[in-house]
This record gives C-alpha cells, structure tokens and sequence, in this order.
C-alpha cells in the first residue's frame, strides 16, 4: 500500500518493444517523442533540429519519408544523432524497406496500405533482417473506405477495428515488434478509441491528439486527451501534436508526465499566479529562472511563492524555495526547510545557483548509491 495512495497509477499491462535503444511499453518508461519539420532531405538542418529536441531530453524523433531523398538522408541523419529515428512511411512499401536498410529504428507504417500480401513480406523481411520495430497509426481522418461505410463516421470501433485489422496482418507475418496509435483532432473521439484499444490487446500504446493546434491550444487538448489516458494506466510512449516547434512538443511532453508524477526531468516549478501581497514580481522570476535553469536534466523541485500565504506551506515540498518577504528580502528554503535571506536584487543569480548545487548534490549521491550497490555485488 503506498503512502498516497490517490496518487498511485496502475499502469496497463503491454508488451514491451523496443525502438532502437528505446525500450517501449512492458513498464519502461514513457517516452517522449516528436516529429521533424525540416526537409529530411535537408540532413544538416534535420540533425540540427533532432539535436534541439535531444538538449530537452526527447526519447525518440520521427522524420517523414515521402521520397527516395529522404530516405537516402537517414544514413547521413541517423549516425549523428543518438536518438532512434522513426521514419514516417505511409503508403510506400519501398520506402520502408529503404528507411529499414537505412538505419531507422522503426517505421511509421499500416501495412493495409501498402498493397500486396507479398509488398507486406518484403517490409517485414526487412524490418526483421535491420531490427526495426513498427508503428501502426490510424487516424480518424484517414480511416479505410469499407469501415467508414459500415460505421458512417469515424468512431472509436471503426478506429479500433482498422487498428486491429492492421496489427493481424503482421501477426500473421509473424511480426509482434510493432506499437499502435489511433489518434483524432476530437479529443473525446481520440480518447474513447484509445480506451477500447486498450482493452482488446496488449500492445504497447503510442498516444496523441493529432492536429491539435498551436502551442496554447494544442497543449490544452493534449494535455487532456493525453493526461486522462495516462491517468487511467494507459499508453507506453507519446507525442504532443502542436503546431509549433518540435522542441516545444518535447516540454510539454515532460511537463504532462511530470505532473502526473510518472517520469521527471529538470526542474519542476511550482508557482504562484501572484496577488496585491507579492513580495517580488512572481511571474518575470518565474519566465526568467524557468529560461536560465533550462539546462538542467536533474529532477529537482522548486517553489517561488510571492508571500508567506503559501510561501512557507509550498516551500516544504520542494528542494529549494523562495517566498517574498517585506522590504525587499526574500526567504530561501533548501530541503524544506527555511534557511536564509536574500536581498531581491541578488535573488535570480542565487536561485540559480542553489539550484544548480542541489542537481549536483542529488547526481552525487546517486553515483554514490550506484557505486556501493556494484561494490556490494561485486563482494
Ligand atoms: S502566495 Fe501570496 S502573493 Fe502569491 S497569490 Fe497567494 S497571496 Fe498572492
């Protein structure tokens, strides 16, 4: 029985696959992806896009495969990044077979689509022969022709029964290294077929909302149509579909498992909106030590509260935390516990590095535990 117990999330049960180095459902992690916008073509600016995305600590990056070009690319892309790529096929049947030959670590690919039974051996053959795992993606606005004549309208059956349509016909080919997504623009339309295709396997899940919007709108949608599957135990890895820069889908990929307590990474703040009492200007200290310790890949937790209303309450949950004090001096918090003063003109430059002492601290010790349980297996 754990300590909270309105916190705990029973995850579902999947199988567990693996993208490249990338383990995927089975209890892993849940990573975080996103998807280029570059030309793949284009292998300078792609790498350094990927690489953008890899500073804010994706897990997984998927480039779009239209042409030969593109797949001809991966072999340049592929070894200067250290992320597994995931190469967006479609409809294509070569293409996959080039994007395999080419380093990519699984394909985006609906077998349904790309003709004959024979076209479907020879990705599997290759998929197998260059240890690529597979994603079937079904989205509601490219739904087969048959189901939406039989349903009408895109909904989460006809959805779940193009979804399991797919992943039969590599069963059948004796392929199970595969994941699946059933994403719709509708949240309640993308969350209901995740729900039913939750219930009726055990694959590893991919979620997201797709087209979900711009960066406001889209994290909204994303963070409820995401949040509410991973709150009920289900999906193994996700990407958050914005119109916006790939790196921004990344943090707010983090941000949705950090709040809900299932990964953590950098730093969590945690802030008030301010009021008529604040002790310092919260929301610029909030924009500002959110951009300066952005570097930080350590989960370490911080609270800048602007008045001892809740300042003293927040701060002894968190690692370190300021609360605004009268006439310009603040009090800092480490471990939870209050510390010290500081005058409000030094207060970012110390903030930042408490925080940064405290990342170093906690890295420190988990060499050090790490070390002592070698040691001990080694005795
Ligand atoms: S903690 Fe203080 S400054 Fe912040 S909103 Fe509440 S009352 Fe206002």
């Amino acid at each position: 029985m754990s300590l909270r117990p309105y916190r705990d999330i029973l995850r579902r049960k999947s199988r567990q696959i693996h993208v490249g180095k990338v383990p995927v459902g089975g209890g892993a992690p849940i990573s975080v992806q996103t998807m280029t916008n570059t030309l793949t073509s284009d292998v300078e600016g792609t790498v350094a896009q990927i690489k953008v995305s890899e500073k804010a600590g994706v897990d997984i990056v998927r480039v779009s495969c239209p042409d030969e070009e593109s797949t001809a690319a991966l072999k340049d892309i592929v070894p200067q990044v250290s992320v597994p790529i995931v190469a967006d096929i479609h409809f294509h049947y070569k293409r996959a077979i080039e994007a395999a030959k080419s380093g990519a670590a699984c394909l985006r690919i609906n077998p349904g689509n790309i003709g004959s039974a024979q076209r479907v051996k020879d990705v599997v053959r290759a998929a197998k022969d260059f240890n690529c795992s597979m994603r079937i993606g079904v989205n509601a606005g490219s739904l087969e022709r048959h189901l939406l004549e039989r349903y009408g309208e895109p909904c989460p059956e006809a959805m779940v029964e193009s979804a399991l349509d797919h992943a039969k016909i590599l069963e059948d080919n004796d392929f199970h290294e595969f994941k699946i997504s059933v994403k719709a623009s509708d949240v309640f339309l993308a969350v209901a077929a995740y729900q039913q295709l939750a219930d009726s396997c055990d694959h590893p899940l991919h979620l997201g909302v797709t087209e979900a919007g711009g960066l406001r709108v889209g994290t909204v949608k994303s963070s409820i149509g995401i949040g509410s599957l991973l709150w009920a135990g289900i999906g193994d890895t996700i990407r958050v579909s914005l119109s916006a820069e790939p790196v921004e889908e990344v943090k707010v990929g983090f941000d949705i498992l950090k709040s809900l307590d299932l990964r953590h990474r950098g730093v969590r703040v945690v802030s008030c909106p301010s009021c008529a009492r604040q002790g310092f200007d919260v929301i610029k200290t909030v924009q500002i030590l959110e951009e300066r310790l952005a570097h930080i890949s350590t989960p370490v937790s911080l609270s800048i509260i602007g008045c001892v209303v809740n300042g003293p309450g927040e701060a002894r949950e968190t690692d370190v935390g300021i609360t605004g004090g009268g006439s310009g001096s603040h009090k800092v918090y480490l471990n939870g516990v209050a510390d010290h003063n500081i005058n409000d003109e030094d207060k970012l430059d110390h903030i930042v590095k408490m925080v940064e002492q405290k990342a170093e601290e906690i890295e420190h010790a988990k060499t050090r535990a790490l070390t002592t349980s070698q040691t001990h297996a080694a005795e």
